[in-house]
């Protein structure tokens, strides 16, 4: 059926939501519309995102066995009746403590509910229940908060008295220590009953709001800025600013006050921002849009001393601690590259990379402090490879007095360029994803198949963790030699080419 005037097709029946594509009109109507009208526009989630959504997977299914006696749902999610048949027999069923993935549906919205635990009422007789959302976090959200609102509107909308809301996530503080994991430390259970309540009034005029919308023939006309980004990213970024100028203003990098301010006061690129606007030193910077070289940048490249070490650190965090003496989520060293350039000019390479699900730290610690001798500056980029140093000493104080003398040659790049040079095609960013391809426009990232740190965690924890076929791991394993080398090499051709320019600029 097509409207008269338009010609357009014309919807009759809103489509049925569910919590996440609830969450997704929430961040923003016209992410909702595409979602359910336009799917192929999304940008499909790269191997990190899915790696993460993998791992909340895993925790889900842990925290189940904290409730020993509760029942799954088997009917898969295609199998809605079904599930929702299903769980209305375990609803009946006073043997059952505890229901995991059970399915409701309610004023057009199906979900799927992590945990319902039975609450009985021995005097009454009656059983109420507490839903429980499981999450891979660490705190609490204010997103969690709107996805418990949807939950507790369909299972109350159905007639299920809920005894509380909460939000089951991960403790930080819980320290492993081997053997089985200690499931009532590891996940923390909030009741957040009371905050739920405010944004459950909500929901009823939310979802009316979202279903009229949907019924349009066109997404609504919704400008991409800061909201594309919060809670999540929306995977129609690119669609929605495919048509916006290079030099965009919400492409301006730092806090978004300031563009908030510009955008009303018509400002839509960056080179029509004002002189006299105030702007951090890197915005300026991305204004101005001209390279620049300190008077002062040659000398502190110069003050290296040989062999210059070159070195980078990668590293995997598990949300699950599968080694004693580690913390759900603590930084695990897994790999380094070396290069090490010598005076002659000549530079070698030596790499690290652990390749089995064992404790990986010791072997790191021995191999790196072999690598780095006891000579020579060592380069790096950031301040993180200091940081894991300190944390690993405390942990194995037998290594404590070599990474002392390590963290004393430590000569980090990042702030010597954030300070004496500018490349426009840094956009305002001192990764080194970006600074690289500026600088020496011969090498990126590219051509590689891992090309930032969080695929680089993500294809670790699927080699070691997930892949069994053994082609698959090796290729993997090469993948991530080439990624961790590729960044030592950027730092031995930054410092080579940026002091070039300082010698070429000197009069
Ligand atoms: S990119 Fe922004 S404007 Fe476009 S659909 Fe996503 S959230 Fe909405």
């Amino acid at each position: 059926m097509a409207d008269v005037h338009t010609g357009v097709p014309t919807r009759f029946a809103p489509p049925r939501l569910s919590k996440s594509k609830f969450l997704s009109g929430l961040q923003c109507h016209k992410r909702l519309y595409l979602e359910i009208h336009q799917p192929t526009l999304a940008t499909p989630p790269d191997a990190s995102t899915q790696a993460i959504l993998d791992m909340g997977t895993e925790i889900g299914i842990l925290a189940q066995r904290r409730f020993r006696d509760g029942v799954l749902v088997k009917a898969g999610f295609r199998q809605r009746e079904a599930a929702i048949a299903e769980t209305a027999a375990l609803l009946q069923d006073p043997m059952v403590s505890a229901i995991f993935e059970g399915a409701f549906e309610y004023d057009g919205v199906f979900v799927r509910v992590d945990i319902l635990e039975r609450v009985h009422n021995s005097e009454t007789g009656t059983s109420s229940w507490r839903l429980i959302e499981v999450k891979s976090s660490t705190r609490v959200k204010d997103v969690h908060l709107d996805d418990l609102s949807i939950q507790s509107h369909v299972v109350q909308g159905v007639g299920l008295r809920l005894a509380a809301t909460c939000l089951m996530h991960i403790d930080t503080g819980y320290l492993y220590q081997g053997g089985e994991v200690e499931l009532q430390t590891l996940f923390s259970i909030e009741d957040v009953s009371e905050a739920v309540t405010d944004r459950r009034g909500r929901v009823p005029e939310r979802l009316i709001a979202m279903k009229a919308m949907l019924l349009n023939s066109e997404p609504p006309e919704i400008e991409p800025d800061q909201h594309c980004h919060t809670p999540y990213e929306c995977p129609f970024w690119a669609h929605c600013t495919k048509e916006k100028p290079q030099r965009w203003i919400y492409f301006l990098p730092g806090k978004k006050e300031i563009v908030g301010q510009l955008v009303r006061q018509g400002i839509m690129t960056i080179d029509e921002i004002p002189d006299d606007t105030r702007l951090s030193d890197v915005q300026r910077k991305v204004k101005d849009n001209v390279e620049w070289t300190s008077s002062e940048l040659g000398r502190i490249l110069r003050s290296v001393s040989y062999p210059i070490h070159h070195l980078d650190a990668e590293t995997v965090m598990l949300a699950l601690p599968r080694f004693p003496s580690t913390r759900p989520y603590q930084s695990l060293p897994v790999q380094w590259s070396n290069h090490i350039e010598l005076e002659s000019g000549e530079v070698m390479h030596q790499e690290f990379l652990h390749g089995e699900a064992s404790e990986p730290r010791r072997r790191w610690a021995e191999a790196l402090i072999e690598s780095l001798g006891e000579k020579g500056s060592i380069v790096v980029y950031s301040a993180y490879e200091e940081a894991l140093l300190r944390q690993l000493a405390e942990t194995f104080p037998e290594f404590k007095s070599a990474f002392k003398a390590i963290v004393k040659r430590l000569w980090d790049l990042l702030p010597v360029i954030k300070s004496h040079y500018y490349h426009p095609d840094f956009n305002g960013s001192y990764s080194i994803k970006s600074v690289l391809p500026a600088v020496v426009p011969s090498l990126g990232y590219g051509d590689l198949t891992i090309q930032e740190g969080g695929q680089a965690a993500a294809e670790y924890y699927r080699m070691v963790f997930l892949e069994s076929d053994w082609v698959e791991r090796d290729s993997i394993r090469q993948a991530l030699l080439r990624y961790c080398a590729r960044d030592t090499l950027a730092m031995v051709e930054l410092r080579r080419v940026l002091e070039k320019k300082t010698r070429e600029v000197r009069p």
